[in-house]
């Protein structure tokens, strides 16, 4: 059985000529820059014009077996229709019979995750200066009508210039915030907005609560709920680790 069905080639973005049919031996493969949930990604050079890229090879075998067919549909077609630049953009998409490629912009700057961790904490100038970017890129997605729902320092890349570029969009919803409410309980349980396990719907203010829980680990190194951990999560939970948020001594006033 085919588990993707579309067949089409998708040439995205303008700065490449478009060219008829690719294959995976249109790039010489570099290097391996990390392997992801369902899949690996290599830095990779298009040959036709040097540039460099990332490459996120998907086996389809391997999605059907874990149903991670629609979220890879959904974080394909999120990348097509989002551009933005704190947005990973989406170059290239292919396939062979076996696997799904995904060509996006090259992220020389690695995981924020890693810079965090080595410096344990950001003062308040960094950690204003990369909220910020995230706000603007979540405000983007907002108006595009998409929760991104997956916000976490795993999914921020910086690129060069330390500029940071959300990726991952396997989670993302399309919600009209005046209408629609999401119900699927989905995202990693520390950054969850706690109405998303009340089972009553929400909408994209969930994005927000992620980037409040982000921005205490960027000040402090630590995260607000540390008892909520992977597996089952109930509101009941939920609701005990809120009662133990407290707020370091070190912020200062601002922060807080
Ligand atoms: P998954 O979503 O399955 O976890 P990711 O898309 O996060 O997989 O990719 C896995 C890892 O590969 C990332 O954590 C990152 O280290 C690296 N990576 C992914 N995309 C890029 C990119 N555009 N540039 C540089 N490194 C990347």
């Amino acid at each position: 059985d085919e588990p993707i069905q579309e067949t089409d080639e998708a040439i995205i973005d303008s700065k490449e000529e478009p060219k008829v049919k690719l294959k995976i031996t249109d790039f010489t493969f570099l290097k391996y820059l990390g392997k992801g949930t369902f899949g690996e990604v290599a830095l990779v050079r298009y040959k036709q014009s040097s540039n460099l890229y990332a490459m996120k090879i998907l086996e389809k075998k391997h999605l059907a077996i874990h149903k991670q067919i629609e979220h890879t549909k959904t974080e394909r077609d999120v990348l097509v229709k989002l551009r933005h630049p704190f947005l990973v953009q989406l170059v290239f998409a292919f396939q062979d019979s076996r696997r799904l490629f995904f060509v996006t912009e090259f992220m020389q700057g690695g995981e924020l995750f890693f810079h965090l961790h080595r410096e344990i904490f950001f003062d308040d100038d960094k950690t204003r200066f990369y909220i910020c970017e995230i706000i603007l890129a979540l405000e983007f997605i907002h108006s595009k009508n998409f929760v991104y729902r997956d916000l976490k320092p795993e999914n921020l890349l910086l690129d060069k210039d330390g500029h940071i570029h959300l990726t991952d969009f396997g989670l993302s919803k399309l919600i009209d915030k005046h209408k629609d409410k999401a119900f699927t309980i989905c995202g990693t349980p520390q950054y969850l907005a706690p109405e998303v396990l009340k089972g009553t719907g929400y909408d994209n203010s969930v994005d927000w609560w992620s980037l409040g829980i982000l921005m205490y680990e960027m000040l402090s190194g630590k995260l607000p709920f540390p008892s909520l951990c992977k597996g089952y999560l109930s509101y009941e939970m939920y609701d005990e680790a809120l009662k133990s948020f407290n707020i370091p001594r070190n912020f200062t006033k601002e922060a807080v």
